[in-house]
């Protein structure tokens, strides 16, 4: 597991497209890089926790008790080496889709300022192109497109690249620079704001897709997808003779749902119950605003008051 736990500053933000801010953050030289679609988790704490200034797996176990943080999962984009010694990574990007409404983190994107802090863990082990692979499908929408632009940077040459991307309109299409590789075709869906349901296009490109990829293929097909919860069913179901090492299909959001809502819920009963059962060792790792029970709007992904 190469992931830790980092608590860092929000250095710049530039908005890349109209719907999508990109945030970058310092990550420390022992940050190792794992490429392709590779995540960090960002933590949002309940008003109330009292973040220990150290921020390790070590010293949070205790607060998780009665404060659980909520997470959410972004991609890491443009792992930057420090310009000065040359040691080691010093920033990441992570690219945020502000959606309508919008939710915990995506909210937290669109009003971040450079100087805020940032409290996450990351990265995750990454995805790799499996062996001998000729011809890789990759399917996104708006939360996908960093992943598939990190992959498309280290696609070697020989394998034909042929993305589907779901997106609201033309003005998110300059997020994939058109021409990005000779051997990439790019299709383009404007599906308008997401609803849930997978739009007929998307099938119908879908279809078009499998039947030119199996004519052309002279090696192994390779699959790759992060979208909606909805339109990963649509593809597992179009690929599903694909063989399963080869196909890597994850839903990154799932509409009228939060991230982790279920776990969350239960986390938050069970800090209650806890709170409830430990007072004192409670009011070690909490503030003042001790018994009250937090709404999930107003978590945050700073220290806040440090213990
Ligand atoms: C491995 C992984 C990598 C990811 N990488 C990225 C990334 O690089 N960039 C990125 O922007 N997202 C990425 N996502 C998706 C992102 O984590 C989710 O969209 C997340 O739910 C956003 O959190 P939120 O707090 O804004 O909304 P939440 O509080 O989780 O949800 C609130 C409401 O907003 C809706 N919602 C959530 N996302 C969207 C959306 N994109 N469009 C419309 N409605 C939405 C939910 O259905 C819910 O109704 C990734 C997800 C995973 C699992």
């Amino acid at each position: 597991m190469t992931g830790r736990h980092h608590r860092s500053r929000v250095l710049d933000k530039q908005w890349v497209t109209p719907r999508m801010v990109r945030l970058t953050l310092d990550c420390g030289a022992d940050f190792v890089p794992t490429g392709t679609d590779s995540h960090v988790a960002v933590y949002f704490y309940p008003p109330e926790a009292r973040v220990p200034v150290e921020f390790t797996a070590e010293n949070l176990t205790d607060l998780h008790r009665f404060a659980s943080p909520q997470v959410r999962r972004y991609t890491v984009r443009n792992v930057r080496d420090r310009t000065d010694t040359g040691t080691g990574p010093a920033t990441i990007d992570l690219d945020v889709v502000v959606h309508e409404p919008a939710g915990l983190a995506s909210g937290w994107a669109r009003d971040a300022v450079v100087g805020d802090e940032v409290l996450w863990w990351g990265p995750t082990e990454a995805w790799h192109l499996p062996e001998q692979t000729r011809e890789l499908v990759l399917v996104a929408d708006e939360t996908g497109l960093p992943a598939v632009a990190e992959i498309l940077a280290v696609c070697p040459d020989e394998v034909r690249t042929h993305v589907v991307a779901l997106v609201d309109d033309e003005r998110d299409e300059p997020y994939l620079a058109p021409g990005q590789s000779q051997q990439t075709q790019l299709t383009w869906i404007h599906r308008g704001p997401a609803d849930g349901v997978v739009p007929e296009e998307f099938t119908c490109a879908l279809d078009t897709l499998l039947t030119t990829v199996t004519a052309q293929a002279t090696g192994p097909v390779a699959l790759w997808a992060g979208v909606e919860f909805a339109e990963a069913g649509t593809l597992r179901r179009h690929f599903a003779d694909l063989e399963r090492s080869h196909s890597h299909v994850t839903s990154y959001w799932i509409h009228g749902q939060a991230q982790d809502a279920r776990p969350d819920a239960r986390n938050r009963q069970r800090n209650l119950a806890n709170r409830a059962e430990h007072p004192d060792e409670a009011a070690a790792h909490l503030t003042d605003l001790t018994q009250r029970s937090s709404s999930p709007g107003s978590y945050r992904s700073d220290g806040g008051r440090h213990s």
